[in-house]
């Protein structure tokens, strides 16, 4: 037997961490890294908040899981904070995010088949370098190839188009068409936010075609970027969101919100999850909009943004062969680079210490937990420039 008996589906690093402190994590041979990556922006509290355990700890001692067999005031209420703060009017709480794409796709699919619909109206236009997730529909609405192989067929019902490129959105509209699925911010794809024209055009191809504006949020959602959505910066609402990642602050939770008009499809019986929307999921989901859902919060996400920002901007300048630019949306960062920053990325973590994440385009994420201060962002500064100090590109095999 030579498979490991974790299906080997991770190329996984030699760090193991076994406990996280605020803003680090510390490995098995008690190695302390600083935690710029947040679990691929999930920790948004970090690690240890009192809060969130303290809510997962005593909600595990009421009521770990009960079916959606039943009245669940847990969900009640915290769909009901979600409605207060969104565009949204109805939520449908998963366990990943790939689940909650799932959910607004089929969400997209039910608005046009509603007997008011167009039952035509069955594609979703996607675009270029997108993750939407890893299951088959979400590996479906993204062009990538190298998530396409060995998988295939495909679902159907996915049409491709170049990222921020309006009029070849405008283009692809057809009487197929149910409407757009898209990151505001590109997560994985480098931290490539949508332009503002974008986002508008979108809508209004929406509003004009009566088509879906469906964003995944999964990864720039949940005060991330010093907005609760990311789309609160265009002024631009969607029909259908996807959310997770943060929104659990480490627990598995996503979520679909909806608009009444865009959930006309979703009626009894038709979409259901055993997991999704337990009882412990909410406790930690209502523990994080207790910390993350307030103006004063989010303000300081935003100042904390543009302060590591303007940082960022300086230091890059000390080392123009390897740094390009920065870009992002509060403490959603990328540092594109001149060269793969996948070597950088390894270096950071295995000879300084430092975790933040690659991502393609050539762009470095820098995803720090929405509490770390100037005492985490100085220590952060510390170790990007002696790693970029001791950086000496590996010779190509
Ligand atoms: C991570 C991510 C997903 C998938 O979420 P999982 O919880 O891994 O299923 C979907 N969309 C975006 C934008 C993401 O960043």
């Amino acid at each position: 037997m030579s498979i490991s008996p974790l299906m080997p589906v991770y190329p996984r690093c030699g760090v193991r961490p076994v406990r996280g402190e605020h803003c680090h994590l510390i490995d098995e041979d008690g190695t302390r890294y600083l935690d710029f990556a947040s679990g691929i922006a999930v920790n948004l509290l970090g690690h240890s908040h009192e809060g969130l355990i303290g809510a997962i700890q005593r909600q595990a001692e009421t009521l770990m899981h009960v079916s959606n067999l039943y009245g669940s005031p847990q969900g009640e209420a915290l769909a009901q904070r979600l409605v207060d703060v969104t565009f949204a009017d109805t939520v449908f709480f998963t366990n990943s995010g790939a689940e909650a794409v799932e959910t607004a796709i089929k969400t997209a699919r039910a608005y046009h088949q509603h007997e008011d619909g167009d039952a035509n109206r069955t594609e979703l236009i996607t675009f270029t370098n997108a993750f939407h997730g890893r299951t088959m529909a979400t590996i479906s609405a993204s062009n990538q190839e190298k998530m396409h192989k060995g998988f295939e067929p495909l679902l159907p019902g996915f049409v491709y188009c170049e990222f921020d490129d309006l009029e070849a959105a405008r283009a692809l509209v057809g009487p197929r068409t149910a409407g757009f699925l898209v990151e505001p911010i590109q997560g994985e794809g480098g931290i490539r936010p949508a332009s503002q024209a974008f986002m508008q055009g979108l809508r209004d191809l929406a509003d004009e075609h009566d088509l879906m504006l469906v964003l995944d949020e999964v990864q720039c959602g949940v005060a991330r970027t010093g907005k609760f959505y990311a789309h609160e910066h265009y002024g631009v609402d969607p029909d259908i969101l996807a959310s997770a990642k943060g929104i659990g602050g480490g627990f598995p939770l996503g979520a679909c919100l909806a608009t009444e008009k865009a959930a006309r499809g979703m009626t009894f019986g038709t979409h259901g999850s055993t997991y999704g929307g337990n009882p412990l999921a909410m406790a930690a989901g209502t523990a994080v909009m207790d910390a993350v859902a307030n103006e004063a919060f989010l303000a300081e996400v935003t100042e904390k943004g543009e302060r590591l920002r303007a940082r960022l901007e300086q230091f890059i300048g000390n080392y123009p062969e390897l740094f390009d630019s920065v870009r992002g949306k509060g403490l959603m960062l990328g540092l594109r680079m001149k060269i793969e920053s996948r070597p950088f990325f390894v270096h950071l973590r295995d000879n300084h210490q430092l975790m933040t994440v690659a991502a393609g385009d050539q762009t470095l994420r820098v995803l720090p937990p929405l509490v770390a201060g100037d005492a985490e962002f100085d220590e952060f500064f510390d170790k990007l420039s002696a790693g970029a100090a001791s950086f000496t590109m590996p010779e190509p095999a």
